[in-house]
């Protein structure tokens, strides 16, 4: 398709000038002079392109290239590379003093310093500083608006959901927040797309599967119907009803422990192929359906996890239930694990946004769950100098060292690049909550073990992109809900969950706007874990907005365009949350042998404390989730407080 029939030259909100200013430099080096052009929404500060994109003070509605967006990382790179210092110029003292300093304002972030608070009392100062132009870090919030009315998406974060049950200090936190999670089945309307015939669907794409073809009815136990509808040879379709229901064992005599120690040491492709001995045509069936979790294909994810996670081929081995070493995915889910869900029409940004509420009265107006979700952000609240919590976006920290070297600290300068300028301010301790591989550039004061192991946290990338469609009487007619596409660069695509939450309603009738949602775990299949996720990182880096536009714009135009779906005329808005570090990185039994023999992970050396530095985030667990997140804050504000 052209360019026009994809609608590339449609006048929607979504192009960021500031993506092109990026790559071309390829997010190298930007000095901090030019890194102050493009931290975002101070108006003085900003070249044109963003004045004419951006909606000044409002992050949450601003579209285009978001997540880690243009003006986030630069400083930061340059750090990395070693050159920020060499032009760094001077640091300008802002005499603040602050009882804490928070470096990272994600949920980990935002729940230290309601910790913090919490057991000190509301005249505790604290300054939380992040490098976004919004907080929350991964769990942000995506807004769009249509004919007057208001459309919500998550960026991130997206569920109260844990592989494993909230501890009783997360779950604690969760409920002084307001949230119910009793209420999901309420707030979630099971029968919307039910009742319209949607179902999920699968899409065969002509570069991998040599026909693009749609086919509903698609689960992950591969039901006969959609088996039979599929357009895999029969020689495929032989091999995938084998998998699915032979009772074989292919490792007959021996014990169940050892036979998942075997599995913890090969990926499940490498069980399909060379156990199971299936057609290669077998792969692209399951390729993807580990992304969401893992943020890598079966190629790397291994095969006691795919046991684990309900995957076939498994049937006839009696494995004893309960996981193996080195398990990440047990195969019964706690029960109370299943039980504590609750989606938020925005996703966990309403957690961050609760505790903002918490922590600076009057930034969000409300009181209850339901009225956070329509509650605007008044962000121009959030750095007040009579408050005595700030927080102060678009600030990236560069420098976290005890003052007084060499004699017993009092205290800790924290010194970050906002606008292009740096800015020192004093605090009695910190609690670093933002990534783990940032903080050995941050502190010079760590020892060399510690710098290893923190260094050991790659993050996985992943994309989540929001696309407001004018109407959804495409999947109407196609029967399908969610669409898992391996061959696109998003591999999935779904409606919005009909979610309804005090005044905020989900779109109800086809012919109303909807949220898309699409992802992608960029990766590149063949390379351990670690090195996926680096690849994919740099990836994400070098895909300027306008390639990841088209990519949509076609994939949409070949999914539904037998169903009347018109990329050029139905697509009113395009936000891509791209986050090159997202989910914190699991161990995983096939590329880190620590994990399956027992040894100390490098998660437990990197948290340690640094005298009045703590360290948070969800890396601190190496877990993936927001509980993790919210643990882990606590643990850091407490070894802070022991120092009191
Ligand atoms: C796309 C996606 C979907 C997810 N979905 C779920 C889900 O459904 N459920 C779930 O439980 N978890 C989910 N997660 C995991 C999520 O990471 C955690 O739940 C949690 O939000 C992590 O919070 P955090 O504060 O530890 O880290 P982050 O959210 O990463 O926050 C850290 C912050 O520190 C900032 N920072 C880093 N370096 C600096 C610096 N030098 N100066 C200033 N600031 C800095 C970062 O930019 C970031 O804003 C998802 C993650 C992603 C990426």
């Amino acid at each position: 398709m052209t360019d026009r029939d994809l609608g590339m030259h449609r006048r929607i909100t979504r192009r960021d000038f500031l993506n092109g200013v990026a790559m071309a430099v390829g997010g190298a080096v930007i000095l901090p002079h030019r890194a102050a052009s493009l931290q975002g929404n101070d108006a003085d500060d900003s070249p044109a392109a963003v004045r004419t994109t951006a909606r000044p003070n409002y992050p949450p509605a601003l579209t285009g290239l978001r997540g880690s967006h243009a003006g986030s990382f630069e400083a930061f790179h340059a750090l990395r590379d070693g050159t920020f210092w060499d032009t760094a110029g001077p640091i300008v003292s802002t005499r603040e003093r602050y009882d804490l300093a928070v470096v990272g304002g994600g949920i980990s972030g935002l729940a230290a310093a309601y910790y913090y608070r919490k057991a000190v009392g509301k005249k505790a100062r604290i300054i939380i500083l992040d490098n976004h132009d919004d907080f929350g870090g991964h769990a942000k919030r995506n807004e769009f608006t249509a004919d007057g009315r208001t459309y919500l998406g998550f960026g991130g974060t997206q569920s109260i959901d844990s592989p494993a049950p909230y501890s009783p200090v997360a779950k604690a936190l969760i409920a002084e927040l307001g949230i119910d999670v009793s209420r999901a089945a309420q707030v979630l309307d099971p029968n919307l797309y039910q009742e319209l015939g949607l179902q999920r669907a699968f899409f065969f794409d002509k570069e991998t599967f040599g026909v693009d073809q749609l086919v509903v009815g698609y689960s992950h136990q591969l039901p006969d119907a959609f088996l039979n509808a599929a357009p895999l040879s029969e020689a495929v379709k032989h091999d995938v009803r084998r998998l699915l229901t032979d009772q074989w064992d292919p490792m007959p005599g021996l014990s169940s422990a050892d036979k998942k120690a075997r599995l913890a040491r090969m990926s499940y492709a490498h069980f399909l192929t060379h156990v199971w001995h299936l057609d290669p045509g077998v792969l692209p069936l399951f390729q993807t359906r580990t992304h969401g979790l893992f943020g890598v294909g079966i190629d790397a994810v291994p095969a006691q996890d795919a046991w684990g996670l309900g995957f076939p081929g498994f049937q006839g081995m009696h494995l004893d239930p309960g996981a193996g070493p080195g398990q990440n995915y047990d195969a019964i889910r706690h029960p109370e694990a299943v039980d504590y869900f609750f989606h938020f029409p925005d996703g966990n940004a309403s957690i961050a946004r609760l505790l903002v509420r918490r922590l600076i009265p009057g930034a969000i107006p409300g009181s209850t769950m339901e009225d956070v979700v329509t509650a605007k952000a008044n962000y121009a609240r959030l750095d007040m100098q009579e408050s005595p919590v700030r927080i102060r976006l678009n600030s990236t920290v560069v420098r976290v060292r005890h003052d007084r070297p060499g004699a017993s600290p009092m205290g800790v300068e924290v010194v970050y690049v906002r606008n292009g300028r740096l800015h020192r301010v004093w605090a009695r301790a910190a609690v670093l909550a933002c990534w783990h591989s940032v903080i050995p550039y941050l502190c010079p004061d760590l020892p060399e073990h510690q710098r290893a192991a923190l260094a050991y946290a790659v993050k996985v990338p992943l994309v989540y992109t929001n696309v407001l469609i004018r109407r959804w009487t495409a999947f109407q007619r196609l029967g399908a809900r969610a669409i898992v596409s391996p061959g696109f660069w998003h591999t999935s695509a779904r409606l919005d969950a009909p979610v309804s939450l005090g005044s905020y309603r989900s779109s109800r009738s086809p012919d109303e706007p909807i949220v898309l949602h699409l992802s992608k775990s960029p990766c590149k299949p063949g390379l351990e874990a670690r090195a996926q996720h680096r690849a994919g990182r740099v990836e994400l880096l070098f895909t300027p907005f306008e390639t990841i536009e088209r990519h949509i714009r076609e994939q949409l135009a070949r999914l539904l365009g037998s169903g009347g779906f018109d990329p050029a005329g139905d697509i009113l808005a395009i936000t891509v949350n791209r986050w090159p570090h997202g989910y914190a990185y699991q161990y995983n039994s096939l590329s880190d042998p620590f994990w399956l023999e027992g040894g100390e992970p490098p998660c437990v050396v990197a948290r340690q404390r640094i005298g009045r530095i703590a360290i948070a985030n969800a890396d601190s667990a190496a877990y993936a989730y927001t509980d993790a997140a919210i643990d882990q804050a606590h643990r850091a504000v407490h070894e802070i407080l022991a120092l009191r």
